[in-house]
């Protein structure tokens, strides 16, 4: 008897607590926005997930569909980057050579301030979650360089 009450206790659902204004919502969603030419080749779209609510927040969260061909520019960011691969095959090339493939259920890290790039292959659509954390200043987050050409990314593609 005294065994099933403990068991009873054990199992109880934590009670809820209450305490000011509610203050968990669901996230609005901002529209889809496009991949500037500037910093962008091809078509990419690219979906705000997270962003900070506070000042001392820093997390940014955005998913990134690529279409065939499609790649960023050179770039880097100012406290490194974390991609989760979630359809297609990424492309991801560094200045030191070689080029990663990344497949759904892959991550891949890039340290502060390496400088690389990462796009779709020419045949499929690509996506993938970028998470970083905002420079001091956001306008730092990200360095933007020069484009990544059609023979360099032509040569990764086949590598
Ligand atoms: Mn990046």
């Amino acid at each position: 008897m005294n065994a099933v009450r403990v068991a009873s206790v054990a199992w109880r659902r934590p009670r809820l607590r209450r305490h000011g204004k509610v203050t968990v919502n669901i996230e609005p969603k901002p529209p889809t926005t496009k991949g500037p030419a500037a910093t962008f080749t091809g078509d990419v779209y690219i979906d705000a997930i997270a962003s900070p609510h506070d000042a001392d927040q820093r997390m940014v969260v955005v998913r990134v569909r690529f279409a065939p061909g499609a790649r960023t520019a050179w770039h880097s960011h100012a406290r490194g980057q974390t991609l989760h691969v979630t359809e297609g095959v990424a492309l991801l090339g560094t200045r030191e050579g070689g080029v990663i493939r990344a497949r759904p259920g892959d991550t891949i890290y890039t340290p502060p301030g390496q400088e690389h790039w990462h796009g779709a292959t020419p045949q499929d659509f690509m996506e993938h979650l970028a998470m970083l954390e905002n420079g001091d200043d956001p306008a730092s987050t990200t360095t933007w360089l020069e484009h990544v050409t059609d023979s360099q990314y032509g040569n990764s593609a086949q590598a």
